[in-house]
């Protein structure tokens, strides 16, 4: 069959930046299972997957506003440095705020600490390599859940 919306895909995928640098893979685990039309997967992507069928393999440029968003200025922030108590900070860090934001910790120093709220591959054209290993329809559970069940997905 053939991906449509509410399809149940599993893939294979190897991520690399424009320079060709290694994002992250799913070689050596199961499969990516995801639910077609659920923005589950970048924008981009999911677009690409519309209508292909399992054994498809994909080359997918994806930019940056189709993917994790561009850089948004706003969200690198410089906050003084006694804001966060008695708690280390050090760069390489992250804080998740009540908003579920990631912040990371860029920078500390002369008393303040750079903060970056973006996600990690905000600004990054993806190249995605990806093959389609299975395809199937979703299940009423897995629809009202919202995620798939099974290899690649939830167990519970
Ligand atoms: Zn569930």
């Amino acid at each position: 069959m053939q991906i449509k919306k509410n399809s149940v895909v599993s893939f294979h995928y190897t991520l690399n930046d424009g320079d060709g640098k290694l994002l992250d893979t799913s070689a050596g685990k199961d499969a990516f299972a995801y639910i077609q039309g659920g923005g589950m997967i970048v924008a981009g992507l999911e677009e690409e997957m519309e209508g292909r069928k399992v054994g498809d393999n994909l080359q997918v440029k994806v930019e940056a506003a189709k993917g994790y968003g561009e850089v948004d200025p706003g969200l690198l922030q410089r906050v003084p440095a006694d804001k966060f108590g008695d708690q280390k900070v050090e760069e390489g860090m992250q804080f998740q705020t009540p908003d579920h934001r990631v912040w990371s910790v860029m920078e500390v120093k002369d008393g303040e600490v750079v903060l970056n709220g973006n996600h990690p591959l905000a600004g990054v054209i993806l190249h995605f390599s990806v093959e389609i290993t299975d395809v199937r329809e979703a299940t009423p559970d897995e629809l009202s859940h919202g995620h798939v069940h099974g290899a690649g997905g939830h167990h519970h």
